[in-house]
């Protein structure tokens, strides 16, 4: 069985007899499928659970398609999944309605099966080249933890729930020392492989829910969510023993570090928070150097 055949799709249709049709057509080709009867059903559910695509019928008691459509299209947790539209409604005014609303294709019943399994494929296989490219654009290809850019993006939206939900985060900021020396003395793949073991020990040291970035050559930005500094400093410690107690090629392994806290009434910019961060981890090296 193909990846695509083990997509799970969410069918929304308050017609039963469209809901089995569809349904027995889906699951013999493998696909794995919820229902909801309605519009609200549908939408309560998908807060739950996030399918690889939804099929999506128009005409409903409660909110219609088109509606649902855009609210899934408003949150961050649905709108990267793919809607087909698929009604009687057979009017141009209805088919530009539903890809206003951000639909990506549109079938009118009666539908022919086949046609429906093409669609779905291929809206699923470009849900696919989608979600790759996400990675690849996201993601530092050595440590294959976030990069930087990706940091800027997350960080703003960051910001934007700080504000909203008057809640807090905590940044640290993070440079390994002496990489140069490791460079110069055992050679490049000696400082690559210090690297990598620094962001293997940030992977098995934070939560789920925080971010690790590389944001340059041997430095790492780490964002905790809804964290207390106190929380965030402990990790740090944590993380701090388990390289400790590692080698690369005998030298030991350490790091310089900063911390900077977003409140939801501050009013400072990303860049002047991650300024502080760096700072701070500045002023530690610096103090570490003099002793
Ligand atoms: P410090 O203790 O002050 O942080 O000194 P450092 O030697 O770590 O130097 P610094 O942080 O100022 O600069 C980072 C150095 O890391 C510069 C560069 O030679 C090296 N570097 C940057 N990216 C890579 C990489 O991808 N691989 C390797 N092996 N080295 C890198
Ligand atoms: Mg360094």
């Amino acid at each position: 069985m193909t990846e695509s055949k083990r997509a799970q799709i969410l069918i929304v249709d308050d017609n039963p007899q469209n809901l089995k049709v569809l349904g027995e057509m889906l699951s013999a080709q493998g696909y794995r499928l919820i229902a909801a009867q309605n519009g609200v059903k549908a939408l309560n559910l998908l807060e739950k659970k996030q399918p690889d695509l939804i099929l999506l019928d128009i005409m409903m008691p409660d909110i219609s398609g088109i509606e649902v459509c855009r609210q899934l299209k408003q949150q961050e947790y649905t709108r990267h999944i793919p809607v087909i539209f698929i009604t009687a409604l057979t009017e141009t005014e209805h088919k530009l309605k539903a890809f206003e609303a951000g639909g990506v294709d549109y079938i009118t019943k009666p539908f022919v099966e086949e046609e429906v399994l093409a669609r779905v494929n291929v809206h699923l296989a470009l849900k696919r080249a989608l979600t790759n490219l996400k990675i690849l654009t996201t993601t530092d290809s050595m440590t294959g933890v976030f990069n930087r850019r990706f940091a800027y993006e997350i960080l703003t939206k960051q910001i934007a729930i700080a504000k909203r939900e008057n809640s807090s985060f905590v940044l640290c900021y993070i440079d390994i020392d002496n990489l140069k020396k490791i460079n110069d003395i055992h050679g490049h793949s000696a400082g690559d492989a210090l690297i990598n073991t620094i962001a293997k020990s940030l992977k098995e040291t934070v939560r789920a829910s925080d971010y690790i970035f590389r944001v340059g050559g041997d430095e790492f930005l780490l964002l905790f969510p809804n964290a207390e500094l106190r929380a965030s400093e402990v990790l740090i410690t944590r993380l701090r023993k388990l390289l400790n107690q590692q080698k690369i090629e005998d030298m030991p392994i350490d790091f310089s570090f900063g911390f900077s806290e977003y409140h939801g009434d501050d009013n400072i910019s990303l860049e002047t928070l991650i300024k502080i961060a760096d700072n701070k981890m500045y002023d530690a090296k610096l103090e570490k150097r003099s002793k």
